[in-house]
């Protein structure tokens, strides 16, 4: 009952249609959009991309035409034939609304289920509906209009960088990884490479770059990037930029093609800008605005109030570094309540506390008034300035990590809160800026080095490259970003071209030369056979918000074993109970914690307790590793029995350390030379009386190297209760040993007496497994710093959180 489309021929575009077309014939093809059905006329508006037409199907004149129309439903797709004729009471609010088609054919083409949400411009659907459905979604007329407007940017950028001498060049997709501060997603390369894997561009700096080496002088690429990163509101895991280098730069000249850029692209979208646009250095907006990437629609800036306390006074108040205020007009009337609000939307960024002032009518009031004192109050008041109803916001800070001013930030937010909430920003403007003279180097709390504020190739100001090693939380970088209206909308700089600054860069973040070498070496290597001066930027040309979930296409999604089987890789557990995954973490951060202090550190081996807990430490180190692994990946089985390992390891550690000298010396001996001639001459097939033989010599070794042969008589010696061997060990062992399932892998009774075998990863003996290797893994690692001489107050901090956690895991049941 479906018509072919056949040799149909549209003439029209729906939405095209004016009175000028009056008199032609028209074939227009698209969606039925609404029907109205009048008895002997019946009306049918038919949509395209463009717009809507209404068409009138008369039953007296076209019978057949007429018939069918009765048939079609909302969403039909359709083909229809008519005259075009201008209509007697023309329809304002249509573009389209002064003509109408008279049909004398209808092609159905297609039918269609009702929709779920029609399709109207405003359509109060649940977004989640929405995005599952977004073909419907897409047919209306605002994504339409969107990505057509999409289209016209990216088109006029295309132009632009061409006026300008710029050359798109498309760099590869499938690569090695790109530093920008993000982690990569990776693609396994599988059958061809097992074990290895792509990278996809965290962005094309490297490539640009090497662009540049060769001599392309202008470069640019309208390009997809991906960074694997927590999900904020402007971070999405793909995005597309306008990414441009060139060579020979000056800062000026790439912002004046930036600055020609914006203003024509803001234009094809009906906002006027002009240019150039200000400028402002890192160190004034974070002053004045506490962001480096400053909301200027309104004004509300920081003052450093720091002296408004004297060094007793903050010692009082618990306040470090300095203290920054700002007057928000009007705001002299909050309630108690909203006052509180505040102080809790500060502590909340990190704050020590929030104090405010209130310069009312009489007077002024606040909660500082006794312990600083009027005078105090009123030269802040001064300082900020403030005028009557008005109240200053004061942020004090807990604490001042390296390069950092934290009262600054929060205040910076508290501004923005506070200027969305008074109205102060003015929506209708677009504020450009500039931002330069960013540090170098940002601290990183959690890996405690200096990292890359920018990416590792960001240039350096040349009366800094002094400080490079001896004071890197105060070199400058030629890094610049793009802002508006309080947003990051571009960032880039002029890079190092020289391959020794380079080095010596990559150097100071903690690179070692093996390292620089396997991850940069081709592009360092490039750098020396003649770099010209370089530089660029790229600005992300549209920032969205997603929760990186496509919920149409249902990614991201699991993968069936034989695929993942097919690339070797084992991965998370998709299913992992929530506390398993929290116990993972604990775990990791422990292990981290252990590696951080121990891995590629010369550890002092001088006694032989310290060669002892040294060779025990790495063995537990890789096995812990490993019992973290499996369990993330759902092999609890697995790796509880590996636990067991870990348990006999922390045993050995206790057991030396109660005479540390003599244990640990005997520890030694029985691994020694002896032990490895001794594995050498065991070969796989060895008879039977070869293996007593060596098995006597094995026990020979054991004796005289007084290393108690059994873990047991290791472990009785150990002051008891001994949680690891009394409780830890048995109970592992006995799982494995005891449980049908644990022999088997995982066998389940469903019908009774009938054994169901499911193989692969599973919740089971997870928890044992993590619970295991975590205290065992500690316990080492206990008496190892100890023997190195470490400080062990972190690794107590753990077992806090351990016992939190396991305390959890009952309450909720889990066990
Ligand atoms: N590659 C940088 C980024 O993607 C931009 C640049 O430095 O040109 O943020």
């Amino acid at each position: 009952m479906l018509d072919f489309l056949g040799n149909l021929k549209r003439t029209h575009y729906c939405g095209a249609l004016r009175a000028s077309d009056a008199g032609s014939n028209a074939i227009v093809m698209g969606w039925v959009h609404r029907r109205r059905d009048l008895g002997n006329l019946l009306f049918l508006d038919i949509r395209d991309r463009t717009g809507i037409v209404q068409v009138v199907f008369n039953k007296e004149w076209e019978a057949a035409a007429h018939a069918k129309a009765e048939q079609v439903r909302s969403e039909f797709v359709v083909a229809v034939e008519g005259n075009v004729v201008k209509r007697q009471k023309p329809n304002r609010e249509l573009p389209t609304g002064e003509v109408e088609i008279i049909a004398t054919n209808l092609h159905v083409l297609n039918n269609a289920k009702t929709p779920p949400f029609p399709i109207e411009d405003e359509i109060n659907a649940a977004e989640e509906t929405r995005l599952h459905y977004r073909y419907i979604d897409l047919r209306r007329n605002k994504p339409h209009r969107n990505l057509s407007l999409r289209h016209g940017i990216v088109l006029e950028m295309r132009k632009v960088m061409d006026e300008l001498g710029f050359i798109e060049v498309e760099t590869p997709m499938l690569t090695r990884s790109t530093p920008e501060g993000a982690r990569d997603y990776l693609v396994p390369s599988g059958r061809v490479h097992p074990g290895q894997f792509y990278a996809l561009p965290q962005s094309p700096q490297i490539f640009k770059q090497i662009l540049m080496i060769g001599g392309l002088d202008r470069y640019f690429q309208i390009v997809k990037c991906f960074r694997d990163e927590d999900l904020r509101a402007d971070r999405q895991p793909e995005f597309t930029q306008l990414d441009l280098e060139m060579s020979f730069p000056r800062q000026q000249d790439i912002f004046e093609v930036i600055e020609k850029v914006m203003v024509r692209v803001c234009a094809i979208a009906g906002v006027t800008v002009t240019a150039p646009f200000p400028r402002m250095l890192y160190r004034d907006v974070i002053r004045k605005y506490g962001s480096d990437k400053p909301d200027l629609r309104f004004g509300m800036e920081l003052h450093d109030v720091t002296n408004g306390f004297t060094p007793a006074q903050r010692q009082h108040l618990g306040i470090a570094g300095r203290a920054f205020a700002f007057a928000a007009p009007g705001a002299a009337t909050f309630s108690r309540k909203q006052v509180d609000d505040l102080n809790q939307r500060g502590v909340g960024l990190g704050a020590k506390a929030v104090y405010t002032i209130k310069i009312e009518e009489n007077g002024i009031s606040s909660a500082l008034q006794k312990s600083l004192g009027a005078e105090s109050l009123r030269e802040i008041a001064e300082t900020v300035p403030a005028n009557k109803g008005d109240l200053i916001v004061i942020v004090g800070a807990k604490e001042t990590p390296p390069g950092n001013d934290p009262a600054a930030l929060i205040a910076g937010q508290l501004r923005l809160l506070l200027g969305e909430r008074l109205g102060l920003v003015d929506k209708t403007q677009w504020k450009f800026a500039w931002v330069t003279g960013f540090p170098l180097f940002e601290w990183s709390e959690s890996d405690k080095q200096w990292v890359s504020a920018q990416h590792p190739f960001t240039g350096i100001v040349d009366e800094d490259l002094d400080k490079l090693e001896s004071a890197p939380g105060e070199v400058r970088s030629k890094g610049y970003d793009l802002v508006l209206n309080g947003y990051e909308l571009g960032s880039g700089s002029i890079r190092i071209h020289r391959q020794d600054i380079q080095e010596r860069l990559f150097k100071a973040l903690g690179l070692t030369q093996e390292q620089l070498r396997r991850r940069f070496g081709f592009f360092l290597d490039a750098l020396t056979y003649g770099t010209p001066p370089h530089g660029g930027i790229a600005l992300i040309a549209f920032p969205k918000t997603t929760a990186a979930q496509d919920l149409m296409a249902d990614s991201p999604s699991e993968v069936d074993r034989p695929q993942l089987e097919e690339l070797e890789l084992m991965t998370a557990y998709p299913h992992l109970d929530r506390h398993n995954w929290a116990l993972a973490n604990l775990c990791d951060r422990l292990w981290n914690a252990v590696e951080r202090e121990t891995r590629d550190s010369d550890l002092p081996v001088g006694t032989s307790f310290q060669q002892a807990m040294s060779l025990i430490l790495a063995k537990s180190d890789d096995d812990a590793r490993a019992v973290i692994f499996l369990s993330k990946s759902g092999y609890g089985v697995q790796a509880a029995a590996l636990s067991r390992s870990l348990i006999e390891a922390a045993i050995n550690a206790d057991f030396i350390e109660l005479d540390p000298e003599n244990r640990g010396n005997a520890f030694i001996k029985s691994l020694q030379d002896s032990n490895r001639r001794l594995a050498k001459r065991m070969k796989p097939h060895a008879s039977t009386s070869e293996m007593q033989n060596l098995i006597k010599t094995a026990e020979d070794i054991q004796s005289e190297s007084g290393w108690p042969r059994s873990l047991a008589q290791r472990a009785d010696s150990l002051p008891k209760p001994n949680y690891l061997y009394d409780v830890a060990y048995f109970m592992v062992s006995q799982l494995i040993h005891s449980d049908i399932s644990a022999t088997a892998g995982r066998l389940s009774e469903g019908i009774s007496g009938q054994f169901r075998l499911q193989v692969g990863p599973s919740n089971e003996w997870v928890a044992q497994a993590l619970a295991t290797c975590f205290i065992a893994l500690h316990e080492v690692a206990r008496v190892a710093f100890s023997a190195f001489g470490i400080d062990k107050a972190e690794l107590e901090r753990f077992v806090e959180d351990f016992r939190k956690l396991t305390s959890q895991f009952e309450a909720a049941g889990t066990s």
